[in-house]
This record gives structure tokens, C-alpha cells and sequence, in this order.
């Protein structure tokens, strides 16, 4: 056997200690006799594991007790619909700020069920930037139920590191850099991450709501829709993603064990630093975004030449760092360095690269 390093955007890579003790409980988990994807979401030994996932979600990300923690299915994508749906009640309006691809399609999504007011956007320079508008280009708090951002830009490697200046509520889509950094959660009515990118497997969507926001959605909302009936029900009112929320557990097990997310935010910070020090200074590779705009877990390059860009994929892929091809958006590469890459994954990137530098100058 021989893992690589996996620069995928998602799913990703996951802790090896993960899944190892993973291994370990596959047959049996504790003394239940069977393994977590044979047990009732039901019983005892299984609400021990949906119950410890919530409280490290709360733990971990410091969530005050007026917000409830949801795991619902979906992916990423069904919230762009249940955001407008639970909150787009009073109003029936929300400002968006367009910085990529999951903004877009959030946006045209909102749009069959509230009026969606965009106020800024990107794409002139191929979403390379997160546009900062004045506090007096947002709506006011009156005028829309909330506004709506993508906290990290998968995509095109683009992150915020300070909040829009609007005073409505706050919605976050934090897939892919939910528990890479400290966010600040009362700033938010609503934060949700699909897993996959930097928590866990497919098939699991974290939720945190601020319980007021989240009374009656608009009429004709499916009750599976309905952000309520999950937070009333612990995340129980059907079978959830059993085995996904195991793994999800697990992977926050190792973050708390990393010395939360204060640290692991420290390590994330270190490796992205090596990557762009690496690409400031090459003459063949270059970055995509802006500097202060980078996203510390997606970094999209490219060296301008579309061949020698296929050349660097194929010649990464043998030397065991994979999926590196960039979005066909961007073209170029991407590494996307989640929580679960080490270090080492990073250095041998750069390693990698002024390798290819050297033959290909
Ligand atoms: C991947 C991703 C999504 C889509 O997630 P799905 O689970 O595939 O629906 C949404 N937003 C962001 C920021 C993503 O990275």
C-alpha cells in the first residue's frame, strides 16, 4: 500500500489516524457487536455518537447556546435552496455577494423563492478578488432577511478575512473552510459546510442556526426542508447519514487532540505560507488571486502555458501528488490543502515544483 497526497478539492483527504481507528471499529464498534452501519439511528450506542459529534461541534467552534447544531443531508447545494426558504419569511429579499461559482448558483437559487439583491461581484476578474463594497451598498436590515456571502472560495482559492459591512443577517457557506480557522459564529445567522472538503465524508451537511431565525419557514417549505424540524428532532427526525456523522466525530476527535481549531489554524497558515513564498518568487509557476484575498486552503496556479500545465499534472500524478488539475473555470492546477494534509504533503509540492522549475526553464 502506498498513500499519496491527495490535492483534491473534495472529497478530500482525511486523517490517516481517522481512518485507522475507522479500520479498528469496523466490525465492531465498542461492545455493540456490530459496526456503526449496522446500528439503528435509534439506539443507545448510536445516539452516544450523533450526541458527541454535536457537543464537539459546539466545543470546537465555541457555538453559543442560543444557536442549535444540525447534521442534514443534501450536500452543500440543498442549502442554497433551505437558506431562502427558512429565512426569507419577512422581507422575502436578501442581498448576495457574488465571488465565484457556489455564490452564483446560491444566488440563482434564492431567486425562486426570495428577491435577491446583488450587490457585488467578481467576475470581471475571473472572481481573482473578493469585492469589499462601502457598509451604504448593502441593504439595510429592514429591506432583507439576510445577507449572503461564501466565506471560502473553493473554486478560484479567494477567502474573506473580514466580514461585509451590512447590518443584516449574516449567512455563511462555509464548506470548505469550516474548522481550518477561528470564526467567530454569534457574528452569523446561519453557518453550513457540506463535509466533505475539510470535515468528513460526502453525505453530511453541518448546520449551526441561530434558534430565532429559524421559527416558520415560507409557506410550502417540505418538512425535510425545514430547518425547525431537524433542530427539534437533534438532527433525528429521520435516519441520518449514520455512518458519515461516525467519521465526522472521529475527525473532530483529531482536531481537539491537534489542540483545537486556534492550532490547527496555526498549521494551516504555516503550509499555505510555504506554497505562495514559493510562488511569489518563481519565474515559471504563478498564483491567481490577489495576496491579501488567499484562501488558506485552496490554492489555484498556473504557469500560463496550457501544455506545460498538463505536463506539471502528469508528472505530479507519478511523483504520488494527485489531483492537482485545476477547475476548468481557472485551468492551471489547484492544491487544495485542507486540515487533513500534512506539512510534509505541502513541502513536497514545493519540493516538487522547483524541481519542474529547473528542468523547464
Ligand atoms: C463543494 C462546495 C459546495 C457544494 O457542495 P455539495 O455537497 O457538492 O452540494 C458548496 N459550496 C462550497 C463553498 C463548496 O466548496
Amino acid at each position: 500500500m502506498s498513500r499519496v497526497y491527495n490535492f483534491s478539492a473534495g472529497p478530500s483527504m482525511l486523517p490517516e489516524e481517522v481512518l485507522k481507528q475507522a479500520q479498528e471499529e469496523m466490525l465492531e464498534c465498542g461492545d455493540s457487536g456490530m459496526s456503526v452501519m449496522e446500528m439503528s439511528h435509534r439506539s443507545k450506542a448510536y445516539d452516544a455518537i450523533i450526541k458527541e459529534a454535536e457537543r464537539l461541534v459546539r466545543e470546537l467552534m465555541n457555538v453559543p447556546d442560543n444557536y442549535k447544531v444540525m447534521f442534514v443531508q443534501g450536500g452543500g447545494s440543498t442549502q442554497f435552496a433551505m437558506v431562502p426558504m427558512n429565512l426569507g419569511v419577512k422581507c422575502k429579499a436578501a442581498d448576495y455577494l457574488i465571488t465565484g461559482q457556489w455564490a452564483k448558483k446560491a444566488a440563482q437559487e434564492a431567486e425562486k423563492y426570495v428577491k435577491v439583491n446583488k450587490i457585488a461581484s467578481s467576475a470581471d476578474k475571473t472572481f481573482s478578488y473578493i469585492p469589499k463594497p462601502e457598509a451604504d451598498a448593502f441593504s439595510s436590515k429592514d429591506e432583507v432577511d439576510y445577507c449572503y456571502i461564501c466565506y471560502n472560495n473553493t473554486i478560484y482559492g479567494t477567502r474573506y478575512t473580514e466580514l461585509p459591512k451590512t447590518d443584516a443577517v449574516l449567512v455563511a457557506d462555509i464548506s470548505s473552510n469550516a474548522m481550518s480557522e477561528v470564526i467567530d459564529v454569534s457574528k452569523f445567522g446561519i453557518l453550513f459546510a457540506g463535509a466533505q472538503k475539510n470535515l468528513g465524508p460526502a453525505g453530511v451537511v453541518l448546520v449551526i442556526a441561530r434558534e430565532d431565525l429559524i421559527g416558520e419557514p415560507q409557506e410550502g417549505t417540505p418538512t425535510m426542508l425545514t430547518y425547525k424540524i431537524h433542530a427539534d428532532n437533534d438532527s433525528l427526525y429521520n435516519t441520518p447519514p449514520t455512518y458519515a456523522i461516525y467519521i465526522f466525530k472521529l475527525v473532530l476527535e483529531w482536531i481537539k487532540s491537534k489542540g483545537g481549531i486556534a492550532e490547527i489554524q496555526k498549521i494551516n497558515e504555516a503550509k499555505a505560507k510555504i506554497l505562495y513564498d514559493y510562488l511569489d518568487q518563481s519565474k515559471l509557476f504563478k498564483g491567481t488571486v490577489v495576496p491579501e484575498d488567499r484562501s488558506l486552503m485552496n490554492v489555484p496556479f498556473v504557469t500560463g502555458d496550457a501544455d506545460l500545465d498538463a505536463k506539471f499534472v502528469k508528472e505530479a500524478t507519478a511523483a504520488g501528488l494527485v489531483n492537482l488539475k485545476g477547475h476548468r473555470t481557472v485551468g492551471g492546477m489547484r492544491a487544495s490543502i485542507y486540515n487533513a494534509m500534512p506539512v510534509e504533503g505541502v513541502q513536497a509540492l514545493v519540493d516538487f515544483m522547483k524541481k519542474f522549475e529547473a528542468e523547464n526553464a
